[in-house]
């Protein structure tokens, strides 16, 4: 049996990791100190017999008694309002976090996954952006704190592959979406939900043009799982390049809320990003992957996770 290790296992993504990993048979030790994870994602899963729940802030040292297969760091604060709100936080968890999570693999001779971002790409001047695009971002602003923690994660990473042969993944996710993330926690999605599931206005920052590419959550962590198995050090896009403006996915879901929400229009935030696409022909090419979902059919499930919150509170 083999052991997979998540770090920012009780967040939105790492929780639904830790359910694929289960279902396909592996030990799974769920590491998290709950800084923007709930507990409640991975409620369900404790007793399983083949499920560890740690409680442990990445930032210090990780010592694990197990033999470990793989090493997966999906820690650090996602949303860009949790980033603002934990800049420190989030600059130590991609910097020592990772370098403890990598000296833990090199101790265990595990493969090493990190979840690194698009917003590597900062602002981007291209589009599509592939991974051979090297960005453009801000070193001191205020979204540098995740966006510089992320470049340094991945450098880090490929310093240990170069240095140790440590087999890595270098996984850059584009935006996800999907139940288990919160209503409150500032993203697009679960914003413009809760606020149309209430009829209370939609918040658009700035006009509304800039653009975004959803990618619902089974479709993603099905790309995470290829790129863990397939034995590439190379960075690898994963995400879905549909894309849209923040102005039409507000639309999307006033319609398919059926809500009498209205748009009102609010600052942009510094730096943000005024496009953003995956090029995806590596993944296609390489793992065999590609998204499936369709916005509206992700959305509607969306949907239903958060008014049935709604309706338990
Ligand atoms: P999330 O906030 O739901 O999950 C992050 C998890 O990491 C939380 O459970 C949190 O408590 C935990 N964590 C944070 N700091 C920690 C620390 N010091 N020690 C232990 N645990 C810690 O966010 P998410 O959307 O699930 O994102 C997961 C990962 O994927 C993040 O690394 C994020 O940067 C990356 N990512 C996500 C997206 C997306 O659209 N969801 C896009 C790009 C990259
Ligand atoms: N956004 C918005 N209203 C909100 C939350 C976000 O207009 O209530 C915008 C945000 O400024 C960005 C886009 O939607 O242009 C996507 O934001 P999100 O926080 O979901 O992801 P990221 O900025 O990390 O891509």
């Amino acid at each position: 049996m083999q052991r997979v290790l998540i770090a920012g296992g009780a967040g939105f993504l790492g929780s639904h990791l830790c359910d694929l990993f289960l279902h396909r048979s592996f030990e799974v030790i769920c590491v998290d100190n709950l800084l923007t994870g709930r507990a409640v994602n991975v409620q369900h899963l404790i007793g399983h017999e083949r499920f560890l729940y740690i409680d442990h802030d990445v930032v210090m040292p990780i010592e694990i008694e197990q033999d470990v297969d793989y090493v997966l760091n999906f820690a650090s604060p996602a949303s860009p309002p949790d980033y603002y709100r934990l800049p420190i936080q989030t600059m130590q968890v991609g910097s020592t976090g990772t370098y403890n999570l990598l000296q833990l693999s090199k101790t265990k001779s595990a493969v090493f996954m990190m979840a690194s971002t698009s917003e590597i790409y900062g602002d981007p001047l291209v589009s599509p952006q592939s991974e051979s695009y090297w960005g453009n971002v801000n070193p001191i602003g205020p979204r540098s704190v995740y966006d510089e923690a992320k470049r340094f994660s991945e450098a880090m990473t490929a310093a240990y592959h170069r240095e140790f042969n440590l087999d890595i993944r270098l996984l850059r996710i584009f935006n996800v979406y999907g139940p288990r993330m919160r209503p409150h926690d500032g993203r697009a999605i679960p914003n413009f939900i809760d606020q149309a599931l209430h009829n209370r206005p939609i918040t658009i920052y700035g006009d509304g043009s800039q653009t975004r590419s959803f990618c619902y959550f089974q479709d993603e962590v099905e790309g995470i799982y290829r790129l863990l198995m397939s034995g590439l050090n190379e960075p690898i896009n994963v995400g879905n390049p549909s894309e849209l403006t923040i102005l039409e996915l507000a639309e999307t879901i006033i319609e398919l809320t059926g809500s009498r929400s209205q748009i009102i229009f609010q600052d942009l935030p510094v730096d943000d990003p005024k496009v953003r696409r995956p090029d995806i022909s590596k993944a296609k090419k390489l793992l065999d992957w590609k998204p499936v979902v369709k916005l509206h059919d992700g959305l509607q499930k969306t949907i239903e996770y958060f008014a049935n919150l709604s309706n338990e509170n």
